[in-house]
């Protein structure tokens, strides 16, 4: 089939499915109508800037399948982002919430725009024009967004408030990730880095390793590296590698994760906190340690990287951070680096954003302590489940959390029939 999302990560994720897809023995004429999304729209969103200018940013979005409810996913803003890209990220989705047991399929969306260079003003006009562009193709019931790289709770709190004066009533259920206040729920801030954390201690306590004095290197310090980061130092493990977009520090004898986490609040990225520690971005990755958690963006453990790595556990808190080519390196190896791939490790974020839903749908609010407890017993489920079918079939834990999610949109869909 001929696609309009050509490229490389769009290609990454097709290039897994069929490996699943091989593994399940799902016959050709299955393969298209599981892979390829339901619904895909690309906007313009013309905005006014400070110096009175008028710039337009093209916006996307990506519904992979709404067989099993709305789609849900975050909303990335990015100068790169591509329809591509956004189409395997809500394909990734689907499998992560089918996985998680969530009554949603996958979606995804975006802006090709840099952020950092908009002023607050330029960035809530983008925000709220994106989303009025988005009005007659989202919904409570059909596809509910939430932050992803670039954006955040305030972008979120944009996003609701334009939907729901289109509507004349507030509908909080329209996104998750909002401010707590407004519909947005405790620990969502902190949901993807917390389960980031959680399931890298499940994967040292298979392998026997004592978290205490454990070392780990976090690449990417936004939303999901920096609570990954607060949460293994809470028990002990020792960061010695920490980056974002702008530098990379390096420090055997461990790095102040709070100190960083101040730096980066006061300042918006790590760049200017030691000339000691730097290290050349591309080496980090290699160093030793014994938990690697990518928190950034895909693709940046390639099979070049993955000769090179120096890890015992690989926690990939963002999304497609390993590619093909290196899974198949890190099989090679056979050193027994533990993988926890994306659609469990970084599942928090999506199983707290089902809670925020499910609570502003019912406007009962839950406590922080019962929204953690649900969500360390939801990915507990996942992480048995996916260990023991990695054991039972002999295959990559990426396999078997790709296969248990791909099984049940299947299911789901033969049961239905071919509309949804
Ligand atoms: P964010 O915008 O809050 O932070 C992104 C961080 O990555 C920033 O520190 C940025 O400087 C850094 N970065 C960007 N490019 C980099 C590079 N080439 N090298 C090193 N660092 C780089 O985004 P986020 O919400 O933390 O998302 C990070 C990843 O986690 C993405 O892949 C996202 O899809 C995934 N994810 C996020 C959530 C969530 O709840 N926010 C949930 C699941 C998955």
């Amino acid at each position: 089939m001929k696609s309009l999302y050509a490229g490389p990560v769009f290609e990454m994720a097709r290039e897994q499915f069929h490996v699943i897809a091989d593994h399940l023995g799902i016959p050709q004429d299955d393969r298209d109508r599981l892979l390829y999304p339901k619904r895909a729209i690309v906007v313009s969103c013309p905005i006014h800037m400070d110096d009175g200018r008028q710039r337009v940013f093209v916006g996307y979005r990506v519904q992979h399948h709404l067989t099993l409810g709305p789609a849900k996913g975050g909303t990335r803003f990015a100068a790169n982002v591509d329809i591509g890209e956004i189409a395997a990220l809500a394909i990734w989705m689907s499998w992560k919430c089918a996985l998680a047991d969530l009554p949603y399929g996958g979606g995804k969306g975006g802006v090709a725009v840099d952020p950092h260079a908009l002023s607050m003003r330029e960035l809530e006009n983008l925000s709220r024009r994106y989303m009025q562009e988005m009005i007659p193709f989202v919904g409570p019931r059909v596809d509910v967004m939430a932050p992803d790289m670039g954006t955040n709770e305030q972008v979120m709190a944009w996003f609701m408030d334009t939907y729901s004066m289109y509507q004349g009533i507030t509908v909080p259920e329209i996104v998750t990730g909002k401010p707590v206040g407004t519909g947005g729920t405790l620990g969502r801030r902190e949901a993807t880095g917390h389960g980031v954390a959680f399931l890298s201690f499940r994967a040292l306590e298979a392998l026997d390793i004592n978290p205490v004095g454990a070392t780990a290197i976090v690449q990417g310090f936004g939303n999901v590296g920096t609570h990954a980061a607060l949460g293994l130092a809470a028990r002990g493990v020792k960061l010695v590698g920490v980056s974002d977009h702008t530098v990379a520090y390096h420090d055997p004898r461990g790095l102040e994760v709070r100190a960083l986490v101040d730096h980066v609040e006061k300042n918006g990225v790590l760049l200017g906190w030691s000339n000691e520690a730097v290290i050349d971005p591309r080496s980090l990755l290699e160093q030793p340690c014994d938990v690697l958690a990518p928190c950034a963006v895909e693709r940046v453990i390639d099979a070049d990287v993955a000769r090179r790595l120096n890890c015992r556990v690989i926690a990939e808190g963002a999304n497609g951070p390993t590619t093909p080519e290196a899974d198949r390196v890190l099989a090679e190896r056979n050193d027994g680096i533990f993988v926890i791939p994306d659609i469990l490790c970084n599942a928090g974020g999506v199983v707290v954003s089902y809670f925020e839903w499910v609570q502003d749908l019912q406007q009962y609010f839950w406590s922080k302590e019962e929204v953690m407890d649900r969500l360390e017993r939801a990915l507990d489920r996942s992480w048995s489940m996916v260990v023991a079918r990695a054991k039972r079939d002999g295959v990559s834990n990426r396999t078997a959390a790709m296969a248990i999610g791909v099984e049940r949109v299947r299911k789901a869909k033969q049961a239905r029939g071919l509309f949804p």
